[in-house]
Formats: C-alpha cells, sequence, structure tokens
C-alpha cells in the first residue's frame, strides 16, 4: 500500500491516502505530494497487456492498492483513456512521435484531465457544498481541466489564465463551457494566475469556508495516468526491438517529464530523457551552474511552456537530492522562438509533419541532439496539435491547418470570461461571494 507525503515533509510523517491527497491538492505545509515508496516493475509484469488502458491498469494499481478508490481504478482508466496515443515513425531512422493530442482540447493535458476528473467524481465530498477546483493555465491545462469537468455534478470549476497571453482559440475554449466552469481573465502572467492558486490553497481559513482543491499539473491525479503513456510506448518499443526508448520532451512545469522520469525509476526500459523547454532558462541554467533561481516568465510563442518557476521542481529534487547526480542524469536544452520557427516551417518538407510550436521545441532538440552524434531510437513528445496555434503556423507554413473536430465544436460555442486583477483579496472575496452559490 503506497501512501503519499508532501516533498517538504521529513520522511514517514503525516502520511496521506492518495484520495485525501487528490482532495486537498497541495500539501498542507505547501510541498507537493509524492509517493511515499516507488513500487519496481519488470517489462514481463506486463506482458499480458497490450493497450495503453490495459497497461495503465497494471502500472497504476500499486499507486491506488488500499486507497478507497483502488476498486475504481480500472473504470478510470476506461473512462480516461479513449482516445489514441499513437507512436508514429517519422521518415528518418529511429525517429518517432509520441502523439499526444487527439484528446477532446488537442493537447496532452487531456489525459490528466480526465483521469483526475474520474477520480474526483468518485471521491464522495462531505460537505454539502459542491468542490471548487481552481486551476491556474498558461492555455492548455485550463481548456483540458474544463472538458473533463464540465457537468460532473458536485463540482465547480474556477480557471486563472494570464489576459491576452494565450491564443485567441485557447481564450476561446477556457470561456465555452459555461454551467460549472468559470473563466476568470487576469492582468498579469501565467506566473500570477500560479501564485493566486497556491494563496488560495494554503488559505487555511478559506479553504474552512470553501471546500477546495486543484487541478494544476502540482495534483497527484494528473501526474499518476502521464505515466501510463510512457510506460505504453517504452514497452511496445522493447517488445519490437528489445531496445530502450529515448525521449525528448518539451518542458515547462516538469509535469510530463515527471512521469517519464517515474517510469523510468520503477523500472521499465527508458533510455536516455532530454527535457526541451522554450527560450524560459530556470530549468537550463540550473542544469549550466548548479544553482537554482527562478525567474519571471518571458513570453514566447510556444506559451503553454512559459513558465519561470516550475511547480513540479520540488519534485525533481525529490527523485534526484543530488544535485551533481541529478545534473548527470538529466539535459535540459533550451530553444528561442527563432529556432521554434524554423523547426516548425521547414516540418513538412524534412518531416511531412505540421507541428505545433512545443513539439516543434522538442524535434529542434532531437535534431541538435543528432547533429553532435546521438544514437539511438528517439521519441519527440508531441504535445498538442498545430491548429490550436494555428496564428504562429499557419504563416510558417503558408496554408491552414485543418481543425480537429471536437476542437470545431468547441469553438462553435459562445464564450465568456471574467477580468481580474492579479491580486489575492480580490480572488478571495470573488471566491467567497461564488462559491458559495
Ligand atoms: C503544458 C504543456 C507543455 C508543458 O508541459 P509541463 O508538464 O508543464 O512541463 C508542453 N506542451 C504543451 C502543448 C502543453 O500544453
Amino acid at each position: 500500500m503506497i501512501r503519499y507525503v508532501s516533498t517538504r515533509a521529513a520522511l514517514n510523517t503525516d502520511a496521506v491516502s492518495l484520495s485525501d491527497a487528490l482532495n486537498v491538492g497541495l500539501a498542507p505545509d505547501g510541498g507537493l505530494y509524492v509517493p511515499q515508496s516507488l513500487p519496481q516493475f519488470k517489462p514481463q509484469d506486463f506482458s499480458i497487456a497490450s493497450t495503453l488502458p490495459a497497461i495503465a491498469k497494471i502500472l497504476l494499481q500499486p499507486f491506488f492498492s488500499g486507497d478507497a478508490l483502488e476498486s475504481e481504478l480500472n473504470s478510470i482508466c476506461d473512462q480516461t483513456f479513449t482516445f489514441a496515443v499513437p507512436l508514429t515513425r517519422l521518415p528518418l531512422a529511429n525517429t518517432y512521435a509520441l502523439e499526444l493530442f487527439h484528446g477532446p482540447t488537442a493537447a496532452f493535458k487531456d489525459i490528466g484531465a480526465r483521469f483526475l476528473a474520474a477520480c474526483m467524481q468518485r471521491i464522495t465530498c462531505n460537505g454539502a457544498r459542491p468542490l471548487i477546483i481552481l486551476v491556474a493555465t498558461s492555455g492548455d491545462t485550463g481548456s483540458a481541466v474544463a472538458a473533463a469537468f464540465h457537468r460532473v455534478p458536485d463540482i465547480r470549476v474556477v480557471i486563472l489564465y494570464p489576459d491576452g497571453l494565450v491564443t485567441a482559440r485557447q481564450a476561446h475554449q477556457l470561456g465555452c463551457f459555461g454551467d460549472n466552469i468559470s473563466a476568470i481573465r487576469i492582468s498579469g502572467t501565467f506566473d500570477d494566475c500560479q501564485r493566486l492558486v497556491k494563496q488560495a490553497l494554503s488559505d487555511t481559513t478559506l479553504r474552512d469556508r470553501l471546500p477546495l482543491s486543484s487541478a494544476n499539473s502540482i495534483s497527484l491525479g494528473r501526474l499518476l495516468p502521464q505515466m501510463s503513456y510512457y510506460a505504453w510506448a517504452a514497452l511496445m518499443h522493447w517488445r519490437e526491438h528489445a531496445r530502450e526508448l529515448n525521449f525528448v520532451i518539451p518542458t515547462g512545469n516538469l509535469g510530463n517529464a515527471m512521469a517519464a522520469l517515474l517510469v523510468r525509476a520503477i523500472g521499465l526500459p527508458l533510455g536516455d530523457i532530454v527535457l526541451a523547454t522554450n527560450a524560459n532558462r530556470t530549468l537550463s541554467d540550473f542544469f549550466d551552474t548548479g544553482e537554482y533561481r527562478a525567474h519571471p516568465s518571458i513570453a514566447t510563442i510556444a506559451n503553454a511552456m512559459d513558465v519561470g518557476d516550475p511547480s513540479n521542481y520540488e519534485r525533481l529534487r525529490w527523485l534526484f537530492p543530488d544535485t551533481q547526480l541529478l545534473r548527470q542524469t538529466l539535459r535540459v536544452i533550451a530553444v528561442d522562438d527563432v529556432n521554434i520557427r524554423a523547426t516548425i516551417a521547414m516540418g513538412e518538407s524534412r518531416y511531412g509533419a505540421i507541428w505545433c510550436p512545443h513539439t516543434a521545441v522538442a524535434m529542434h532538440v532531437l535534431e541538435a541532439l543528432r547533429s553532435r552524434g546521438t544514437s539511438g531510437d528517439w521519441a519527440i513528445v508531441a504535445t498538442a496539435h498545430p491548429a490550436k496555434f494555428e496564428a504562429v503556423v499557419e504563416p510558417l507554413i503558408g496554408h491552414s491547418v485543418a481543425i480537429p473536430s471536437a476542437l470545431a465544436t468547441l469553438l462553435a460555442r459562445p464564450a465568456h470570461a471574467q477580468p481580474m486583477r492579479a491580486d489575492y483579496a480580490e480572488l478571495r472575496a470573488w471566491l467567497l461571494q461564488n462559491g458559495e452559490l
């Protein structure tokens, strides 16, 4: 049975169940929940499974064991993994793309958000008032969470996003749900939104009055399911080629990358993991110098990765407490907008692929690795559909990008968002007023 502790707590103190960790989101001391111990797997443990949901059920079982949700894990997986997550071969030797963008809002965050919603739906709330889920988003998280929780009974979702710093289509997707979903556009950056959410979640007097939780990438309910597609891809590759698959992961808050690192840590055949960031250089500077210094986030065309203080950094340090060892184990490469644009522009002619700016960050990094002589089998992680970022992509490729039908349905709905200053007192007052309805 695995219990969960805060990254800031001494080992084995204040361990909570998975359901409790999911319910509160952030640990009371401000740290992030992590498993008290990690299970160990071998590829043979999965020999009866070959689909993504079947692998997820085996992989996640120890993380659910002993929890009230344990008997629900299979149905949670079936409810989450309803769309394809293909590992496609690119027209280049030993090179693949793990496509995570075939869900309802066309970004990888659909997977974590749907799993979290499936869990929360099954955790009985003891209060009479609905649970309020707060989420800060730089674009894709909010719409994935909104789509996943839309019309789920007894749950309200409040989304904070930086006004003017998400694309028109992203803003539309955030504001188009209505019903139990509220979108708030903050005059500030993503880091301001994230700070406001963290402040609310650590405001114990507010939480005494309102049942609050979070759906950010700090939530275990998002981190755990993200492990599934790495396990699936690595196992399928291993079965076919008897070689490890290496990954380049477009990285912002380190949620997606943490999932890959955990899958490797529990014994599955993942090889190298290279993190690709945009011009927000907090992580690459840390890997260069050994010193972690958060920076204000800067706006780039890969805006879902505009993060100056990655929220999962504490989990990274929990898994790798030794700085030197961490710097030897993992690499981070930062890519500026000029190179992102160039990679998108040549994608069709060189690879027959149209990439979103985030996926292009990973592709640029893989090309850099290859040009330095890196061999082996590599997959770039394709995190969003290019149609979400048409204003960047279309001028570069010279034609329009077809919109996936699920996304088209959302864009056809009217949208509304409430304006607010980046001021905690204002958010608190709004929550008290609206949360008690
Ligand atoms: C959120 C997001 C990322 C970054 O993922 P993290 O888990 O925050 O590192 C990359 N690409 C896209 C399209 C995203 O939406």
